[in-house]
């Protein structure tokens, strides 16, 4: 295994002196990752940042609250159908309700926070950014943003146990951006637009991505899941662009059983 990583690293390196390239085009953190990154690696980092996360995050102790949110989160994954292989999707809900975020880590994690579910009004809304976090892993967004930041070897090491610094420092680092990788605009847009066709393709109607980003539009400070994120205006046109493209969007809300669950926070 790691023998032919080595292998796969070399031989881009080469191509990469070959040609010249200076600096780290989008196109060889993409590229790079899907070879050096190979996803049983990405999962294995992802059980030791889960480690972490579960001593520095308050977990919701409500069962049907997070139930709920598995199921909703399962629903949309029967969906997808570019999952690369062994990708370990979970779903954790976790108790704070000043907290208006998500976030995904590599392998499949997907962290749901209470001040999320609180600052919405429909299912649709909540399967949005559950389909946008599943494309942020499926897209593999994850695996280029850790290449591109810590280098191919520093992530073998760190799934393979052998440099658990470099575990705490993602841990701090994912910490300091308020639990969220730092995308690229363009990584953003991708998600947006997988996340769209994730949520209509499980029945939801994908205005709730639209009238969910109105709403952090409107808040007086931008809540963390958008301060990295391009601006919701811009994001709001793209997605309706998405919308546009469909050929069948899907059309659930069920607002009578989100605010039931709802009010359970
Ligand atoms: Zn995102």
């Amino acid at each position: 295994m790691a023998r032919s990583r080595m292998g796969a690293a070399a031989i881009v390196l080469m191509i990469l002196s070959m040609v010249g390239v200076v600096g780290c085009p989008a196109w060889f953190t993409s590229t790079a990752a899907d070879v050096l990154v190979p996803v049983e690696e990405e999962v294995k980092l992802g059980e030791e940042l889960a480690t972490e996360l579960e001593r520095e995050l308050t977990f919701s102790d409500d069962r049907e609250l997070t139930t709920y949110v598995r199921q909703l989160g399962n629903t949309v994954l029967r969906e997808v159908d570019n999952k690369p292989e062994g990708l370990d999707f979970q779903f954790h809900l976790v108790d704070d309700d000043e907290m208006i975020n998500a976030f995904a880590i590599p392998g499949g994690g997907i962290y749901i926070f209470t001040g999320l579910i609180a600052a919405m009004d429909n299912e649709a809304e909540l399967v949005a950014v559950i389909g946008h976090e599943i494309a942020h892993v499926t897209r593999r967004h994850i695996a280029q943003r850790l290449v591109a930041a810590y280098g191919t070897e520093l992530i073998a090491q760190a799934a393979l146990g052998e440099e658990p610094g470099v575990v705490g420092q993602l841990v701090r680092a994912v910490a300091q951006q308020g639990f969220m990788m730092s995308y690229s605009r363009e990584q953003e847009r991708d998600a947006d637009r997988w996340g769209v066709r994730y949520q209509s393709d499980s029945g939801y109607d994908p205005n709730g991505f639209i009238t969910f980003f109105e709403k952090l539009a409107e808040q007086p400070s931008p809540p963390v899941f958008l301060s990295t994120h391009p601006p919701p205006t811009e994001r709001i046109e793209n997605i309706q662009g998405h919308i546009d493209e469909l050929d069948r969007p899907g059309t659930d809300l069920n607002v009578q059983r989100f605010e039931q669950m709802r009010g359970r926070i």
